[in-house]
C-alpha cells in the first residue's frame, strides 16, 4: 500500500531496547526508570481496581485528579486553572501531543519544531497534511536561536512546538526565551504547544520556566505533562494537557474520538496520591540530581566527554576520543561490544549535524549505573 509516513520506521527506542535484550547489554537507551513507582501509588492503584473503578472514566479525566492538577499548577506556576474547562487527562503525553496537533493544525500549514526533536512530533504533523519546519538548536548548548525562529515564521505557520527540559539534550528554556517566543507569536494566530513532560526535573536550584508562568503565552498555549516521568511509571501512560477553555474545547473534540478517556484506576490512584503526597514533585529535583551527579562521577575516569545536564534524566556524552564513526554506527558497536545500550542523536534530526554524541538515561538504580559505568570506563 502507499504509505502515508514514508520516513517512519520502528522508533530508535524500541530498536535499542531490543538490541539491549539480544546482547544482554545494560540498557541506558530508552528513557524509563528501572525502579518502582512509590508504594503508596501502587497501593492506590490496586485499591481503585478492587473497589470498582474499572469502567470508563469521565471523558476529560476524574474530577479529583483535575483538582489536584489545578492545585499543583496554582502553587508552582501561579496560574489559576478552571477545573472544568482547562484540563484534559490523556493516555500519556504522546496522546496529548497528537491530539493537540490534530486539533489545531490544518493541511498545508506549518509547525516549527526545534532539532533535535522528540520523535513523535513530526509524524503527527505530517498526518494532518501539514509540514514540520525544522529550526536547529545551537551546538553544544542546545539553545534556541530566536533570530532563526523569526526567519522561519511564514503566513502558514500555525504552531510552534517547544520542549523544556529538552529531550534529548536536557537544555532548559529561560524566562528570556519565553519573552522572545511571546514577541514572535504576539498578534498572530500561532498556537504554542509546550511539551513539559520533565517539568519537575530541573537541577542546581533552577526553576522550571513553564509556559503557564507566562500569562500572555498561556492564553495561546497547550501545555503537556506526563505522570509517567513524575511518578516513575512510564508504562501506565497517563498524562494531561492544559489549555484555556476555547483551545481545550478544540483539543477535546479530538481526544473524545481518539481514546475518549484514559485508564480509570490510574486516575483514581494519582488523584489520591497527589493529595496525600504533595511533596513528591518538589522532591524530584533533588532525587534526580543525586542520580545525575553520581552517574557523572562514575563516568569521570572514562574517555567520554560529559555535556552539562540542566534538566531531564539524560546525559549526553561525546565519544569522539573512543571511535571515529557516526552515532548510529557507534551505538550499534557499543551495544554489541561495549555491553551498554544508548540512544544516538541522528534520529532526532531532519539533517543531523554529524556530532559524535550519544544519550544515556540515568533514571536508574545504583546497581545499574555501576554496571554501566564499569563497562563504559573500559572503552
Ligand atoms: N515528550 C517527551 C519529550 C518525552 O521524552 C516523552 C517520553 N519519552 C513523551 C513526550 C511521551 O510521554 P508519555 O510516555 O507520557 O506518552
Ligand atoms: N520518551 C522516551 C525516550 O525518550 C521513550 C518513549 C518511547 O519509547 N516511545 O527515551
Amino acid at each position: 500500500i502507499e504509505t502515508k509516513l514514508p520516513k517512519v520506521g520502528t522508533t530508535i527506542f524500541s530498536v535499542m531496547s531490543q538490541l539491549a535484550l539480544e546482547h544482554k547489554a545494560v540498557n541506558l537507551g530508552q528513557g524509563f526508570p528501572d525502579f518502582e513507582p512509590p508504594q503508596g501509588l501502587r497501593d492506590a492503584l490496586s485499591r481503585a481496581m478492587n473497589e470498582g473503578r474499572n469502567q470508563y472514566a469521565p471523558m476529560h479525566g476524574t474530577a479529583a485528579l483535575r483538582e489536584q492538577i489545578v492545585l499543583k499548577v496554582g502553587q508552582l506556576y501561579g496560574r489559576q486553572l478552571n477545573v472544568d474547562t482547562d484540563i484534559t487527562v490523556t493516555s500519556g503525553a504522546t496522546e496529548a501531543i497528537f491530539a493537540a496537533i490534530a486539533a489545531v493544525v490544518r493541511a498545508g500549514e506549518e509547525v516549527i519544531v526545534f532539532d533535535p526533536a522528540y520523535d513523535c512530533y513530526e509524524p503527527a504533523i505530517e498526518l494532518q497534511g501539514a509540514r514540520a519546519v525544522h529550526v536547529p538548536l545551537t551546538v553544544p548548548a542546545f539553545a534556541v536561536d530566536w533570530q532563526r525562529v523569526r526567519g522561519a515564521v511564514t503566513p502558514k505557520t500555525r504552531m510552534i512546538l517547544i520542549n523544556s527540559p529538552h529531550n534529548p539534550s536536557g537544555a532548559v528554556l529561560s524566562s528570556a526565551d519565553l519573552e522572545e517566543l511571546a514577541a514572535i507569536v504576539r498578534d498572530t494566530g500561532i498556537v504554542v504547544l509546550s511539551d513539559e513532560v520533565y517539568e519537575h526535573i530541573v537541577y542546581d536550584g533552577a526553576q522550571h520556566e513553564s509556559v503557564l508562568r507566562h500569562p500572555e503565552l498561556a492564553e495561546r498555549s497547550i501545555v503537556v505533562s506526563s505522570f509517567g516521568k513524575t511518578y516513575h511509571c512510564t508504562g501506565w501512560k497517563v498524562g494531561y494537557a492544559v489549555a484555556p477553555a476555547a483551545l481545550s474545547a478544540e483539543f477535546r473534540k479530538v481526544h473524545q474520538y481518539l481514546t475518549f478517556c484514559t485508564f480509570h484506576p490510574a486516575q483514581v490512584a494519582f488523584g489520591e496520591f497527589m493529595a496525600s503526597n504533595p511533596e513528591h514533585c518538589l522532591d524530584l529535583p533533588a532525587f534526580y540530581q543525586a542520580k545525575r551527579d553520581r552517574f557523572r562521577r562514575l563516568l569521570q575516569p572514562s574517555r567520554f566527554k560529559l555535556l552539562d545536564v540542566p534538566g531531564g534524566y539524560f546525559q549526553l556524552v561525546d565519544y569522539s576520543a573512543i571511535r571515529d564513526e557516526d552515532d548510529l554506527a557507534f551505538s550499534k558497536w557499543l551495544v554489541q561490544h561495549g555491553g551498554v545500550a544508548a540512544i544516538p542523536l541522528t534520529p532526532f534530526y531532519e539533517n543531523a549535524p554529524g556530532t559524535r554524541l550519544l544519550r544515556l538515561c540515568f533514571a536508574k538504580s545504583d546497581a545499574t549505573m555501576d554496571a554501566a559505568a564499569e563497562r563504559l570506563c573500559r572503552l
